[in-house]
């Protein structure tokens, strides 16, 4: 199934493709300080792939705490929390925001807390890599 999203504005867009229905999807409920402030309903599955697409890159604000292992993707004009996104090299791996959807109404499974505390740097990379989506970065700019 293909799912599309933008933030409020419209600079930023995402589309997810899942061979799962939406009513199956597991979303999680992270419990670092970020997600817990914007009560992030969090979609990441490797099976499914993510495109981002950035329409105008002034407004791409991308934020980064703690280990700093990955980056929040926010928009800068409207404010919207988009993703999370792990870029290395030419690959990236995300976890979105999956209230920016345009059918999040269908995703109406019940939230899993998750607490990653305690991780390393290499584990929670590690993790990210085998559990995130894979993701494509279109319009993003040389240096975000
Ligand atoms: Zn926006």
């Amino acid at each position: 199934m293909e799912h599309k999203g933008r933030c409020h504005c419209g600079a930023l867009e995402v589309r997810l493709e899942t061979p799962r229905l939406p009513s199956d999807q597991i979303l999680g409920s992270c419990q670092c300080s970020f997600c817990r402030k914007h009560n992030v309903r969090a979609f990441s599955d490797p099976r499914s792939c993510v495109t981002i697409t950035v329409r105008e890159p002034d407004h791409l604000q991308l934020y980064s705490f703690g280990l700093k292992t990955a980056q929040q993707v926010i928009c800068r004009k409207c404010g919207v929390y988009f993703a999370m996104i792990l870029i290395e090299g030419d690959e990236a791996w995300s976890v979105i925001n999956i209230d920016a959807l345009d059918d999040r109404e269908q995703f109406i499974r019940p939230t899993q807390n998750r607490s990653y505390d305690g991780e390393t740097v290499i584990s929670r990379t590690e993790r990210r890599k085998s559990r995130w989506c894979p993701t494509s970065m279109v319009g993003w700019p040389a240096k975000a």
